[in-house]
């Protein structure tokens, strides 16, 4: 059994740190919203903290890259949040970042696909963590993205 709030808020801690050790000037607002009511699951924390750490990865890039374009005002902001539903238990890890476009967005469970430039992406994070929730956990991996304002990765986990 895992405790979920404590596994999602370790590894959003993990990731942005280990980008900010990279990276001293970055800088983004953490926000959490933890549903008290969430029940521990049977998950291997390692296998849940690889795919939490891929999609937490991948929000802090996304928002990085927006922050890039030097829009006025704009704060990267990730968020993590969980939801314990009758059935099922919710992680939702959103990003105020570039969004993806529609023709991208259909590739990226795909293994290897990447837009980033080498070096900065092998594209095997969401097919892994798709595997890993899917086949592994027998849950569902959802996304739901707005170009140039955002992305949210929805885990659910059968309770
Ligand atoms: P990688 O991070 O190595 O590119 P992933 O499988 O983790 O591989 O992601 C595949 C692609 O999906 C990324 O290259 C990117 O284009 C897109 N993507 C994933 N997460 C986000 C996000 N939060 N915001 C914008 N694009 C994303
Ligand atoms: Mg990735």
């Amino acid at each position: 059994p895992t405790d979920l709030n404590g596994l999602a808020d370790e590894y959003l801690r993990l990731a942005y740190h280990g980008l900010r050790a990279k990276d001293k000037t970055f800088n983004a607002t953490l926000n959490t919203t933890f549903d008290e009511a969430v029940k521990e699951v049977e998950v291997l924390p390692q296998d849940l903290g690889r795919v939490l750490l891929n999609l937490f990865n991948n929000a802090f890039y996304a928002v990085q890259q927006r922050q890039k374009n030097g829009e006025p005002g704009y704060q990267p902001t990730v968020t993590v949040s969980t939801k314990q539903l009758p059935q099922k238990v919710e992680i939702r890890v959103r990003d105020n970042g570039t969004g993806i476009p529609e023709e991208v967005r259909q590739k990226i469970f795909q293994p290897f696909f990447t837009t980033k430039p080498t070096g900065e992406g092998t594209g095997l994070g969401l097919s892994l963590s798709y595997d890993i929730i899917t086949k592994g956990h027998g849950g569902t991996l959802a996304v739901e993205s707005q170009e140039g304002k955002g992305t949210e990765f929805i885990i659910s986990l059968p309770a």
